[in-house]
């Protein structure tokens, strides 16, 4: 096993392996740094010492990836860690040309050649702080005897509106992929599962060209039987999302810092709740042109978050009651019938998720889908999840690139994920 550059101990031998990041050459002395997944060390080569190296040392290049086998000594003037390792042996495992781009490219160019734009420790960060962010989520729902599920991605009937959805041919018949799992988790919820989640992919054909959409995600999704309330839905997100931020912050909070340049903010319980009707009228006091029953623009969203930022100093905001025609016609109206029980969840203007409790009585279910145009026929398999039993259940769908996004304040959701997929990007 290869020992890790955060574990180097002084005076013992070592074998490291890694990408060099830098070649410093002076007259005797050749100083080459390494760096792995775990931090960076400076190799010191004497060149009058170590001869024997001198035929490998001339052939390295930049981002070369090298095995060191050496010595561990403590030197007070190497700025990384006070130690370096003297090298008895270096083996070269891959020579890498020069490399496609700098820090200078721009964003574009960067994820053309995305695996090398991942080597900067800034990005392994990000991956890792949404490896521990998801980890955390599933060990709060695990404690809570939530059972995940993996439902198929290609799918004959969308659950959404049609216009967003990637089409394919499935052996001669139409088939799509799925642009939320939400079928499939109240299917769970009816086969007695009663606490259900999944995190996987969700796709969206939108030729949406912002900072926070992308046509491929990952949605970490859930569903909770026995659920009438909306208020219950809002309080075990909002305390799923608190515990993962809190996780987060303890092991990576200092990094977070020094390399994104924030200091991660573990939000206060309950978050504010507001009103659509009331926000609503904060914009018309903005002087926007809305009515109540029109969903918001992107420009009334952000200026709702600054308004709804300042006035609570809280950078989560529940909106919740809107107006049931403009939600999905899965959500339960309120008794009067007007009212969708749901929400959307806001951090830092940007929306993270929508919420809601699911309607899961046969008749009145049916009878929203065919109030909003749906056929009944092409809904059927969907509607019969709900006609042999079914106890009455909600919950909510987080994108999680968009939460990684925000948590480290990466001004697009292109740099907030592995790989990017966009309108106009489907490589590499
Ligand atoms: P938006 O209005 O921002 O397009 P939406 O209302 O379509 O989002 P939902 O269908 O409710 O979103 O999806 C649940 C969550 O999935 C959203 O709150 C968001 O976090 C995330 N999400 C939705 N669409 C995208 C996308 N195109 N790219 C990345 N994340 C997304």
């Amino acid at each position: 096993m290869k020992t890790k550059t955060n574990e180097l101990k002084c005076n013992t031998n070592v074998e490291i392996a890694g990408f060099i990041e830098k070649i410093r050459d002076q007259k005797n002395m050749q100083f080459i740094i390494l760096r792995d997944l775990y931090g960076a060390v400076q190799i010191t080569v004497d060149k009058s010492k170590c001869t024997s190296l001198l035929s490998v040392t001339e052939k390295l290049s930049i981002n070369s990836f090298v095995i060191i086998k050496g010595e561990v000594v403590e030197n007070s003037y190497v700025k990384l860690g006070g130690k370096e390792i003297i090298p008895s042996e270096i083996i070269i495992e891959s020579i890498a040309d020069t490399l496609p781009i700098d820090e200078e490219s721009n964003i574009d160019q960067k994820l053309d050649y995305r695996w090398i734009d991942l080597r900067q420790p800034k990005n392994a960060l990000m991956m890792k702080v949404q490896t521990l962010f998801t980890h955390s989520v599933r060990n709060f729902l695990y404690e809570r005897d939530f059972v995940e599920m993996h439902s198929p991605k290609i799918i004959s009937q969308p659950s959404e509106s049609g216009s967003d959805l990637f089409t394919l041919d499935y052996f001669g018949e139409k088939a799509y992929l799925t642009q939320s799992p939400q079928f499939y988790k109240q299917m769970a919820i009816a086969s007695g599962l009663e606490k259900i989640f999944e995190v996987g992919p969700v796709f969206r054909a939108e030729k949406s060209f912002t900072s926070r959409h992308a046509t491929e995600f990952t949605g970490i999704d859930l569903e909770i039987a026995n659920m009438h309330n909306v208020e219950d839905i809002m309080k075990f997100e909002e305390e799923m999302l608190t515990y993962a931020l809190e996780k987060v912050k303890e092991k990576f909070g200092e990094e977070i810092k020094q390399y994104f340049g924030i200091e991660l903010t573990i939000p206060t319980l309950p978050f504010p709740r507001i009103e659509m009707k009331t926000a609503v009228e904060i914009l018309q006091d903005l002087d926007f042109d809305i009515e109540f029953g029109e969903d918001f623009s992107t420009e009334q969203e952000k200026a709702l978050g600054e308004y709804l930022i300042r006035k609570n100093g809280h950078e989560f905001y529940f909106i919740t009651d809107y107006p049931a025609e403009i939600r999905a016609f899965y959500h339960m109206k309120d008794e009067k019938g007007l009212t969708a029980k749901g929400y959307d969840l806001y951090w830092k203007g940007i929306e993270i998720t929508t919420g809601a409790i699911r309607e899961h009585r046969y008749d009145i279910l049916l009878a929203q889908a065919i109030e909003r145009g749906n056929s009944q026929k092409k809904l059927q398999f969907y509607l019969d999840f709900f006609k042999y039993g079914c106890p009455a259940h909600g919950g909510f769908g987080i994108g999680l690139d968009r939460i990684t996004m925000l948590l480290l304040g990466i001004p697009t959701i292109k740099e907030s994920m592995f790989i990017f997929r966009g309108p106009t990007r489907i490589k590499p």
